[in-house]
């Protein structure tokens, strides 16, 4: 076989994974869009035979000495190349950690441990989702042994989401932002609270879907690209460059959550749209680690989203689409979409104190996975741990431990995530300054600019470089909290007037 024709070969193989994961994830999304809730079962069954013969295009001999042919060649490989056998050495360690029959039984939690979570959640049940839980944790800390016995079993969890993530590293992130952040939220206590009645007008939902498709078009989302469906949980899922799909999740009487779930979620689809198109059906497609999504999502969301021009921008069709709001000002907008309060569900928290929810998970977390729990206490955990940074009691563990669907995914070690993006986004901007002017162009309603300078820096790039190159190459310096912690600073005494 010529490097050619291994080649070749790769671009095969990875088109039939392409091809697997693209038909589970319209199965995922159908399951949280239109399909009845009796479907779970037979789906998870679908999904329990897609993924088997995925695991088995993706280990079988064939695609293992291929790999190794490459690996053997590796000074004549291209640097795609080379990255695409990176990265599949390293899934491949993780689907050989276990049996194919382990694999499946996992995959078939999955499906499972979603279900549960939901009614769980409604009936604000814990103790109906202790079980699964302790499996999704049996199952991780397993992972956790075979693939990466070298490191503790919560960096391996860190590490999956963004690569070379530890708990030395979040240690010393959260301790950085726990100093400024926790007077801060302090200062913002004591100031004039903003009056948010505006953000509790009657806006009809018919008027939000319409409002949903204005705010996707301000952004610069390629509708022909990217559609909208409604779920419980908004999320974003990707099927290639030229499918993406975001879901939002409507309230009339509140609706700046689906305005800003949409931005959000926006963002994370204009991440994915923005990739090469040579990284197509290849595994280098996708964005790169959930740390720089979020940096997408959030710096959508908060950083233009909820800046005063925005604001500004989106206020006429908002009026249009519900006269009430023509009561306020774009001012009184500005200041009550930018209120920060601690509260108890992260996905509803705003800038200032969301990163104390995720030290919460956080500390659970590493727990979790490292310390032995008791099974029966992590609602107490739980609701202790909130008292204790957002100063807040959870009534309920629909409220608490039960909010997010996270760890019924098996997602631990994602919430870190949420914070560092924040933070990388921060640091964007400041670099973002020294080419445009910022608030400007946001007023000006034409965000291309700033959609170049992300798309060069860091969409167009997809998974084909490590996150630290990317973050490099963005920000042209090391990641520094600094500039996240100077950025809330500023936008608390700007909306806050202290
Ligand atoms: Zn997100």
């Amino acid at each position: 076989m010529t490097v050619t024709e291994a080649k070749e070969k790769l671009n095969e193989l990875e088109l039939r994974e392409f091809a697997y994961n693209h038909a589970m994830g319209i199965l995922y999304y159908d399951g949280t869009t239109g399909a009845p809730k009796a479907s779970s079962i037979p789906r998870g069954k679908t999904m329990g035979v897609l993924a088997g013969e995925a695991y088995k295009i993706s280990t079988d001999k064939e695609a293992v000495s291929l790999l190794g042919f490459l690996r053997e060649h590796a000074d004549e490989l291209d640097a795609d190349t080379l990255r695409r056998v990176e990265l599949r050495e390293k899934g491949l360690k993780e689907l050989n950690a276990v049996p194919l029959e382990t694999y499946i039984e996992y995959t078939e939690l999955m499906n499972e441990a979603d279900a549960v979570w939901h009614e769980a959640k409604e009936k604000s049940d814990y103790p109906m989702f202790e079980p699964v839980l302790k499996k999704v944790i049996d199952f991780t800390k397993l992972f956790a042994e075979k693939v990466a016995p070298e490191k503790s079993p919560y960096d391996y969890c860190l590490d999956k989401y963004e690569e070379g993530l530890t708990m030395a590293k979040c240690d010393d992130f959260f301790a950085k932002l726990k100093e400024r952040i926790v007077p801060l939220v302090k200062r913002v206590q004591e100031a004039e609270q903003p009056d948010d009645a505006c953000a509790k007008v009657f806006f009809p939902i018919e008027k939000q879907r319409e409002f949903s498709d204005i705010l996707m078009e301000r952004i610069g989302i390629p509708r022909d690209r990217c559609a909208i469906g409604e779920t419980e949980h908004p999320f974003t899922t990707d099927f290639s460059r030229n499918d993406v799909r975001i879901t939002t999740h409507y309230h009339e009487d509140a609706f700046l959550s689906s305005m800003y779930s949409v931005i959000h979620e926006g963002g994370h689809a204009l991440y994915e749209l923005g990739g090469d198109e040579r990284f197509s059906y290849t595994g280098l497609s996708g964005g790169v680690t959930m740390g720089i999504h979020e940096s997408q999502s959030r710096f959508f969301e908060n950083i233009i989203g909820r800046s005063r021009e925005f604001i500004g921008l989106i206020y006429p069709d908002a009026v249009r689409l519900c006269p009430e709001l023509g009561k306020y000002s774009v001012e009184q907008l500005y200041r009550a979409a930018n209120k920060a309060e601690p509260s108890l569900i992260r996905t509803e928290a705003d800038e200032l104190t969301y990163a104390l929810h995720i030290m919460v998970r956080y500390d659970m977390e590493r727990q979790m996975i490292n310390g032995s729990v008791n099974m029966k206490e992590l609602p107490e955990m739980w609701n202790a741990l909130y008292k204790e940074y957002l100063g807040v009691t959870v009534p309920d563990d629909k409220r608490g431990i039960l909010q997010d669907s996270h760890w019924a995914g098996a997602g631990i070690g994602y919430f870190p995530s949420y914070a560092l993006g924040s933070a990388y986004g921060a640091q964007y901007l400041a670099k973002i300054r020294e080419s445009l002017d910022f608030e400007k162009t946001v007023a000006s309603g034409d965000l291309k600019p700033i959609r170049d300078w992300l798309g060069d820096r860091i969409w167009k790039y997809a998974s084909s470089k490590k996150p630290e190159w990317i973050l490099n190459n963005a920000m042209e310096a090391p990641f520094d909290p600094k500039y996240y912690l100077d950025y809330l600073e500023g936008k608390m005494k700007d909306v806050y007037g202290f």
